[in-house]
């Protein structure tokens, strides 16, 4: 029994903050984690330029669908369905997920979650659990899974080196250099070649 976990944005998706804040010229929404390591404070300050640009659920959702996976990657995973189990792990929300997951045939999405008040303004955020990408592929090799992970960013080494088998897909100059453990892929056919590859080697 094997399962493949992916990443969500950066191997599937673009990244969404960054395209958010490009279709709707709010700069500041580009700050990421390699501006604020500080997460909660992150999220906090995202949620207050949200509110006081009143951008409710219902705003970001349009925005978000307007947007499209990454070239060739429905192909790419509906040709993996065909041959392995698939989860999706990603520090995404479900609500700005939804309208990308729709375009991806809605494989399993594990992430997290926001809240909204009654005008549809968010208020809050839930982690589902610390690390849970990392958690999520212990508990599938609780389960009797092999894994293979494949991701792009830091977010995802924890996860990558929890699994029986990690790959890099386009990650950054930085990550390649501090994970040289890790094979690096660029394209969707390079990446199934090394998810085959790995297949074969971890057993069953
Ligand atoms: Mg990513």
């Amino acid at each position: 029994m094997q399962i493949v976990c992916l990443d969500l944005e950066g191997v599937l998706v673009p990244e969404i903050w960054i395209a958010f804040a490009e279709r709707t010229g709010i700069p500041e929404l580009r700050r990421t984690t390699r501006d604020e390591p500080d997460y909660d404070k992150l999220m906090k300050y995202r949620l207050a330029i949200l509110a006081e640009k009143k951008l409710g659920l219902p705003d970001i959702q349009e925005v978000i669908g307007g947007l499209e996976p990454l070239p060739g990657a429905r192909q790419f995973i509906d040709d993996l369905r065909e041959r392995f189990q698939l989860v999706i792990l990603s520090d995404t929300f479900y609500e700005f997920a939804m309208p990308l997951m729709r375009q991806l045939g809605y494989p399993a999405l594990f992430c997290h979650r926001l809240e909204a008040d009654a005008s549809g303004m968010l208020v809050n955020y839930h982690l589902r659990q610390p690390d849970q990408k990392r958690e999520s592929v212990k508990a599938f090799k609780s389960l009797n899974f092999r894994t293979i992970a494949a991701g792009d960013s830091y977010n995802d080494t924890a996860m990558l080196a929890e699994a029986h088998a990690g790959i890099l897909f386009c990650p950054p100059d930085n990550v390649v250099r501090e994970f040289p453990q890790f094979p690096v892929t660029r394209d969707y056919a390079a990446l199934m070649a090394r998810i085959v590859e790995a297949s074969a080697r971890i057993g069953e």
